[in-house]
């Protein structure tokens, strides 16, 4: 049943090529963990792990003569034995293993997994399908893989859905859990807590990368809240995720306090001494390698853009979302630039140091019609309409007509200009570098790039 896992294969780049089959857009896919399930159901057999493949097997997909590979849906579900614990530490570490399920099925040789929750996409390569790889087997090292990490695992049940109908069925109930989880986040506020937390289990693809997580500031990935990091360190006392004492609140605007000041001075050997929780400029939160929405400034309008992995078009100032994230997810601090989780985006400290939600002047269309769907202030949700997207502008020059801010006739909030627009530098954007760029640009419909008081090095 076993199959070549190692740490060595995490990150492997599958061509299209290679590609046997590809789970995710546009078809669902999700992974959901779940430690509650009647266990006596489930025969064992004096075994710690079961496993389930509803639907095809891999072999029964079948690749059509157009196809350069197989597309599907898949959903994984995970229930885990954790005896010892109550259910409230139960149902809040959930989430944390869910997260981790990306990195271990990608430890299996020829796999690749990004994204969390129902944006998951897998990739299988053909020469593994062709050695016998199996959903079974990949069912059964990623159990294998769970109880190797987390030894206070007694049972892990594991279902790989394939089965198309039964797919689009269990979505909507892990939509409704992932709901639940968020709503229970949103009872605590910042001040009603005197522990904040640190995740490092994005270490190891990006070194320098620690996060903060507090109520009003979940997690850069954007499924862990601060019950679930509080619920981590209960269970896992030595694991990646710590608390430490929020201290003294130092700017109420920019949510700078004591705490997290002296923790981030000891984690990154002094390279970051401040960081505020709520603001994109003034020393901004660090962005790690799993980010699925990005924050951008937009100078020539004192605000900012916000844009999701799923938007493919360049935004108003040209570059795309994979431009953007290979620009911010190094770990360091860029004001004006930085991934942030979906939770953060409902959070009442949204930004607040730069206006919240009045400083957006653009978002990704599919983004904006999630936040108008989900956020529960009718108020910001009226301001949020009037917000362009890549459907309304193309460019900065149309976004500047848009708000008519040649006119004067421009939003109150966009004549407060935020404190370290000036000092902006990126150092790192990876920009194709186009030799023949009036051809190439027609050919290619690339739009010229140009952020006023932004410095951009390129290195070729
Ligand atoms: S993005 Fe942050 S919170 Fe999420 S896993 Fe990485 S380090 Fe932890």
């Amino acid at each position: 049943m076993d199959c070549d896992t190692s740490s060595e294969y995490c990150g492997e780049y599958i061509r299209n090529s290679d590609i046997f089959i590809r789970f995710g857009e546009p078809y669902p896919a999700f992974q959901c963990v779940s430690c509650k399930g009647d266990f006596l159901e489930f025969d064992f057999s004096n075994n710690r792990i079961k496993i389930r493949v509803t639907g095809p097997e891999i072999t029964d997909f079948v690749k059509s003569e157009n196809e350069q590979f197989i597309k599907a849906g898949i959903g994984i579900r995970i229930y885990l034995k954790i005896p010892g614990f109550s259910d409230d530490v139960l149902q809040n570490i959930e989430s944390i293993i869910e997260k981790k399920i990306g990195d271990l099925i990608s430890e299996i040789k020829g796999v690749s997994h990004e994204n969390l929750r129902d944006e998951i996409v897998i990739k299988i390569r053909k020469a593994e399908v062709e050695n016998g790889l199996s959903f079974e087997k990949i069912g059964y090292c990623l159990s294998k893989l769970i109880l190797r990490d987390y030894q206070y695992v007694d049972f892990v049940y594991t279902e790989i859905i394939t089965d198309q109908i039964s797919v689009n069925k269990e979505l909507e109930i892990v939509k409704r859990i992932y709901e639940k989880r968020d709503k229970a986040a949103k009872m605590l506020r910042d001040e009603n807590v005197s522990k904040f937390y640190l995740c490092k289990m994005c270490q190891n693809a990006t070194p320098e990368h620690v996060c903060i997580i507090t109520p009003d500031r979940p997690s850069v990935c954007g499924t862990i809240h601060w019950q679930e990091a509080q619920a981590f360190e209960t269970v896992d006392p030595f694991g990646s995720i710590s608390g430490f004492e929020k201290g003294e609140i130092l700017n109420e605007k920019s949510g700078e306090y004591s705490g997290i000041n002296e923790t981030m001075k000891t984690e990154t050997k002094g390279k970051i001494k401040k960081l505020s929780l709520y603001s994109l400029y003034e020393n901004p939160h660090t962005t790690g390698a799993s980010v699925n929405i990005i924050a951008f400034a937009i100078p020539e309008l004192n605000g900012f853009g916000i844009i999701d992995r799923q938007t493919d078009f360049p935004t108003v100032n040209g570059l795309t979302f994979e431009n953007l994230k290979a620009s911010v997810s190094g770990g360091i601090q860029i004001p004006g630039f930085m991934g942030i989780g979906e939770p953060y985006l409902y959070s009442p400290n949204f930004f607040k140091k730069e206006g919240g939600w009045r400083n957006v002047v653009w978002i990704s269309s599919k983004l904006k019609e999630k936040v108008i769907d989900k956020t529960e202030n009718r108020e910001i949700a009226e301001i949020i309409k009037t917000i362009p997207t890549e459907n309304d502008v193309a460019d900065i020059y149309e976004l500047k007509k848009y708000y008519k801010f040649d006119e004067r006739e421009i939003k109150e909030i966009y004549t407060e200009k935020p404190e370290n627009m000036k000092k902006m530098k990126i150092e790192f954007l990876s920009i194709p570098i186009i030799e023949n760029y009036e051809n190439e640009s027609k050919k290619q419909n690339i739009r010229k790039i140009k952020i006023p008081n932004v410095k951009i090095t390129i290195k070729k």
